[in-house]
């Protein structure tokens, strides 16, 4: 039987970064020595405390449907960290806990977007948001910053993307996946452009907010712009910051009347994320922080080693990020070296020739580039880097069938 798909679905794709994960995972299964890179998450464990919590959780009963946006203790313990880290308050009611910041975004695109309505991604770009936008039946228009300017966009190019039509705009900060951070300066400027175009949303995606280790702090875009707080979506989740990518718990602050659409998407589609996510999230925001800053020197250390190493393969170049877990590299060089068309062939290359898998810059809107996470040990990546230099140099590959 052939089933009659909708148009919507057949607009989208897979996720690349889930896809990578997943082939990498495939391949390990089938014996094959594979480092993968591909996957976005923290390599740590959940931090102990917070665990428990989850545990005790399920010990107390704690088993039941929540109210859809979020238990009352969460919403409480969410506006406490809006107000402790990023200056800003909300209420219990401009607060909406979902299954993973992902289901946030996606949310915010369905209750926005109608036919024909824009919404400007700057590029590269986390893969999922323009297929969210899809979903939503919008239109993603992309913006590109390349490496020249820090892979950060600049006023006279949002102006310039800006229709009668746009109704959303992402802002991703520090950016998956390019590591690069907008300093509050630059937000201001971005936002002096918004705020002459009332009617546009910003979605701003802060997930990577304590993955971070630029020299000025971190500016959160509606502490950045006061004036745009009303339309402002400031999201933020618990899968990275506390390695809690399985638990599913993103979180955002809005204005009501947006939080409450949210809510009846929500509510009548997946309703409340898991109740004994919730209890251990609220442990989590509400516990001793030191485990956020032990997990950020590792990443900080990673990043130093991986973008050292990869500024020193033939034909690769890669910036500094100013936070996250992934190094983005341009690799047109190493590219045109090997005779290779393009970057998913170039990822290809690296699977089969190098055991390596990383996601190719395509998927992020930005062709000739690839993203490696080095959300895994130093010895990992050193193996890793080892094995890319070999299959670059066309030599024979430590890969073990
Ligand atoms: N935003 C960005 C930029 C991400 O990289 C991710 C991780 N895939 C998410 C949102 C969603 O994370 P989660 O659904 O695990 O909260
Ligand atoms: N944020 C991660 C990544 O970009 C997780 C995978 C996903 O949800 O896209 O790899």
């Amino acid at each position: 039987m052939t089933v009659a798909l909708s148009k919507r679905v057949q607009k989208v794709k897979p996720s690349p970064t889930l896809a990578v994960t997943a082939r990498a995972a495939k391949l390990k299964a089938e014996g094959k020595d594979i480092i993968g890179l591909g996957a976005g998450e923290p390599d740590f464990d959940t931090p102990a405390p917070i665990a428990e919590a989850g545990i005790e959780a399920i010990r107390k009963g704690l088993t039941r449907y929540t109210a859809v946006d979020g238990t009352n203790e969460l919403k409480d313990a969410i506006i406490a960290k809006f107000r402790r880290d990023n200056e800003l308050s909300y209420e219990r009611s401009q607060i909406i806990v979902s299954s993973g910041a992902k289901q946030t975004c996606f949310n915010i695109c369905a209750a926005l977007l109608d036919p024909g309505d824009e919404c400007i991604i700057p590029a590269p770009y986390w893969v999922s948001y323009p297929d969210m936008v899809l979903l939503a039946d919008g239109t993603p228009v992309s913006v590109y910053a390349g490496p020249e300017q820090g892979y950060k966009i600049t006023p006279a190019q949002l102006a310039a993307a800006i229709t009668p039509r746009t109704k959303l705009m992402f802002v991703n900060s520090p950016s998956n996946p390019t590591g690069a951070a907008y300093t509050r300066v630059e937000l201001q400027a971005l936002g002096e452009v918004l705020e002459r175009h009332p009617n546009i949303v910003i979605a701003s995606d802060e997930i990577y907010e304590h993955i971070y280790w630029a020299a000025e702090p971190f500016a959160s875009f509606a502490q950045a712009n006061p004036q745009l707080y009303d339309r402002t979506v400031t999201i933020n989740g618990c899968s990275k910051v506390y390695a809690m990518t399985g638990w599913r718990i993103g979180y955002c602050g809005a204005s009501k009347a947006l939080v409450a659409a949210m809510g009846t998407i929500q509510g009548q589609s997946t309703s409340n994320p898991s109740s004994i996510s919730q209890r251990a999230a609220t442990v989590a925001l509400n516990g001793d922080q030191s485990c956020v800053a032990q997990m950020n020197t590792a990443f900080r250390e990673r990043h130093d080693f991986v973008v050292a190493g990869l500024n020193s393969l033939p034909g690769v170049s890669c910036e500094q990020g100013a936070g996250t877990f992934y190094a983005f590299a341009n690799v047109e060089g190493a590219m045109r070296a090997l005779g290779i068309r393009d970057d998913n062939a170039f990822a290809e290359y690296l699977l089969v020739e190098a055991g390596v898998a990383v996601v190719p810059g395509s998927g992020f809107g930005a062709p000739g580039h690839m993203r490696l996470s080095f959300a895994c040990g130093m010895q990992t990546l050193e193996d890793a880097l080892q094995r890319i230099r070999r299959a670059l140099a066309g030599g024979v590959v430590a890969k073990r069938a």
